[in-house]
């Protein structure tokens, strides 16, 4: 379907939990103890539905994601239930990579198409320290092995701190001389513990990476939205750039997202969209909740105002973990 702005939405992002087993330190807070109970949190079949419903209106790509996704106990089940729907072409995920190495068959059978892994360092020991207690060596056997086939895609999800991370920005992009993956730097957003910490903008780290390499732009893939792609002569994977502040892409935007708490959101900036849990509670049938799920998009906001200091109350106060990156 078209919102008001003539944009074409077709991807869903759908957060299944908020909780998460690491604690990245732009994403939660140390001792965070503010998770959901479990039984607030969507249930399989309430994720079903709503993805059924969307169908309806044209989305065709799914990202499951979270919090950590792959936490919960019933995760194939509910990829199962997202890869009965008809209407779906594309199933990805974003996760940490935790829980996933043993589980790779069984997702790619099952209809997972395309993973996001996020990873801010290639040193073990500042990886642990961002995320506070990951396991690199874990998370890299993981993307090493999802990289050899089976699935359509592979991605990095990296985000550039100032004075953190920002020496390891050409180690990233080597990564992708190897392996047939995708790196993609992600500007920082001030959101939530994000607000913290200094982020760098994707043009500064292009011109760090120009400097050493000649990048060729890369060809699109439409139900990406914003990203753009760049690949380095003979290196076997792509390098992307995903700048919600530097270059903002709003017009170009195709998604909506469902938080954990079962909260339709047009924009990830914004706080405004439809509760759909009475609507769910209340038994509706699908066909109906895609109608209330289309007249919300319709009215997706224009764009956002992450880069201004902006009073308003609409402005989103959700952390990441409950709205899904
Ligand atoms: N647990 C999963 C993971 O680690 O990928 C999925 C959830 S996580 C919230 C999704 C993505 O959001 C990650 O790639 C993370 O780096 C990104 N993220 C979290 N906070 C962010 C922020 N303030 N700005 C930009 N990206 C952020």
């Amino acid at each position: 379907m078209f919102d008001k702005n003539n944009r074409h939405i077709n991807y869903l992002r759908i957060s299944i939990t908020d909780h998460c087993n690491l604690r990245c330190q732009y994403c939660l807070p140390e001792n965070n103890n503010s998770f959901s109970n479990n039984t607030d949190l969507l249930t399989a079949d309430d994720i079903e539905k709503i993805v059924r419903a969307t169908s309806l209106i044209g989305i065709e790509k799914v990202r499951i994601t979270g919090g950590e996704p792959l936490i919960r106990k019933d995760f194939l089940e509910i990829l199962k239930k997202i890869n009965s729907i008809e209407k779906i072409k594309k199933i990805a995920i974003t996760t940490n990579g935790f829980n996933l190495s043993n589980n790779l068959n069984e997702f790619s059978t099952n209809g997972l198409n395309r993973i996001n892994i996020s990873l801010d360092s290639l040193k073990p020991s500042k990886y642990s320290e961002i995320t506070r207690g990951g396991d690199f060596f874990q998370v890299m056997k993981t993307i090493e092995q999802a990289s050899l086939g089976q699935f359509e895609r592979i991605r990095i999800n990296v985000v550039i701190m100032k004075g953190i991370n920002d020496n390891e920005i050409l180690d990233f992009v080597n990564l992708t001389k190897e392996l047939d993956i995708g790196v993609r730097f992600i500007e920082l957003m001030p959101i939530g513990e994000g607000k913290q910490f200094i982020s760098m903008k994707n043009s500064e780290i292009l011109d760090i990476i120009k400097a050493k390499y000649t990048l060729e732009k890369d060809s699109v893939d439409k139900t990406d939205g914003p990203a753009s792609y760049y690949k380095i002569l003979n290196f076997k994977g792509e390098i992307g750039f995903i700048s919600p502040l530097s270059n903002r892409f709003c017009e170009h935007c195709n998604r909506i997202r469902v938080t954990s708490s079962g909260f339709l959101k047009l924009c990830l900036h914004y706080n405004q969209g439809v509760d759909l849990i009475p609507y769910l509670k209340s038994n509706i049938s699908t066909e109906e909740l895609a109608k209330i799920i289309k007249s919300a998009i319709y009215n997706k906001p224009k764009e956002h105002q992450m880069n201004c200091n902006s009073q308003d109350k609409t402005i989103e106060t959700k952390r990441m973990n409950e709205i899904g990156g």
